[in-house]
């Protein structure tokens, strides 16, 4: 059997499967120590919450409904227009239902974008996708049709007090061609943890303004929820930014929503694709959350329960790191939101691919930080191969063992043995 151009491109070994294998072993190894992934932490408050909803759901009968029909291509009805609401309210968007599109997970909608946005086009021009800021979101890599589809630049390193450091984007270097078809960034950033400033978001706005082309944000630990951000962050868009949302960082990953804020030209496109691809996006996380968007609590659980669990999390983990590993070349990204710290080893003498399969061999996974530098090719950039990303939000004990095992390493190789 042979496989097409698509099929090989699709099947080869992507850096988001090797995370996914992982993930998979974390839950089937007993003695894993599950750094790696990017689920999100069972948070007991939040569980505790879509338990009752899905009874209620279950009882008044609207839980089979929910299976048992499609929804249009654009996503359940009653949530579209109760975000809409929302977000009005809330933030001040001047936006309707006609502007939020449903997807099977945010995932499945940043495949539609970079491939509405970038690729070929019809008078034989070729666009990309352009991330002013690499390291970026390791997901994104792989799901182009095309070749060649990305490219980054490289940020600027800012060093902090206690050994912290914190990423910019290089408006000096930053060169947005003809053939750039839109602008991406993640914000929070997996796997940085960065937050870039509402300054650096409206000058990308501008900048894509100028060129006639959209921005996009990934917006899946931003707020107004799930709201994993520590730092001051306003909430941004207009009509030309595509805000990619999720219910994924709530706690809600298996129900892969993924919600488009964007121009009705675009959502229109992303329901017909929608409707070519899946028929409908899944109705289940919808219908769950539906009553918490029309009272509001989605926002008030983000901002008193998720963001609190994360923050008391990733300052347990840093003091930790602090502790078990004092050398002076280690620096951890300032962690200002998402599921992740970001820790750079520099000078490690040697690869982070080859640092996590030393850890893999001691049951700790973590993910190795070259991956996360799509549209950046160059092999000497010794930065992109000294960082790995470790998932602070398991267990206290699990995060304790896992550091544990980390700075042993860490702390070996920095000695020379
Ligand atoms: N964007 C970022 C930055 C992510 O970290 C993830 C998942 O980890 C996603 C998007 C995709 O999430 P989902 O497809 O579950 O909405």
């Amino acid at each position: 059997m042979e496989f097409s151009l698509f099929g090989e491109k699709f099947t080869r070994h992507a850096g988001i499967t090797q995370l996914m294998d992982d993930l998979n072993e974390g839950l089937t190894n007993p003695d894993a120590i599950m750094l790696g992934g990017g689920n999100p932490a069972p948070i007991p408050a939040m569980l505790e919450r879509f338990q009752t909803e899905a009874k209620q759901l279950l009882d008044n009968g609207e839980l089979v409904k929910a299976m048992a029909n499609y929804d249009g291509p654009q996503g359940k009805d009653r949530f579209t227009k109760a975000l809409a609401t929302l977000l009005n309210k809330e933030l001040g968007w001047a936006i309707s239902a006609n502007n939020i599109a449903l997807t099977n997970g945010s995932q499945n909608a940043f495949f539609y974008l970079f491939n509405l946005l970038a690729g070929e086009f019809a008078d034989g021009r070729k666009k990309k996708v352009l991330f002013p800021l690499a390291p970026e979101y390791i997901g994104y890599a792989d799901s182009a049709l095309t070749e060649n589809h990305f490219v980054a630049y490289k940020p600027t390193i800012e060093k902090l007090s206690d050994g912290q450091f914190k990423y910019h984007v290089d408006f000096e270097s930053l060169q947005v061609g003809d053939d750039i078809g839109v602008i991406c960034v993640s914000r929070p950033t997996n796997p940085t943890g960065n937050v870039l400033t509402d300054e650096e978001i409206e000058h990308l706005d501008q900048i894509a303004r100028d060129k006639g082309i959209p921005l996009l944000i990934d917006n899946a630990y931003g707020v107004p929820f799930p709201g994993i951000i520590f730092s001051q962050a306003k909430p941004f868009w207009n009509s030309n930014t595509i805000l990619c949302m999720s219910l994924s960082k709530l706690g809600l990953p298996g129900t892969r929503c993924g919600i488009v804020i964007a121009d009705e030209k675009i959502i229109n496109a992303i329901a017909n694709l929608s409707g070519i691809i899946n028929l409908a996006p899944g109705s289940l996380g919808p219908a769950i959350t539906i009553p918490m968007i029309e009272s509001g609590d989605i926002i008030t659980l983000s901002e008193q329960v998720v963001k609190p669990f994360y923050q008391q999390k990733a300052e347990f983990a840093v003091t930790l790191l602090r502790d078990a590993i004092p050398d002076p070349r280690f620096h951890i990204h300032k962690p200002e939101g998402a599921l992740f710290l970001w820790l750079w080893f520099e000078d490690l003498p040697i690869h982070s691919q080859a640092l996590y399969e030393r850890l893999k061999a001691k049951n700790l996974l973590i993910v190795p930080g070259h991956y996360f530098f799509p549209g950046i090719d160059d092999p000497k950039w010794r930065h992109s191969q000294e960082c790995i990303r470790l998932n602070y939000s398991q267990s206290e004990d699990l995060v304790r063992r896992g550091i544990a095992i980390l700075a042993e390493e860490i702390n070996q190789l920095y000695s020379g043995n």
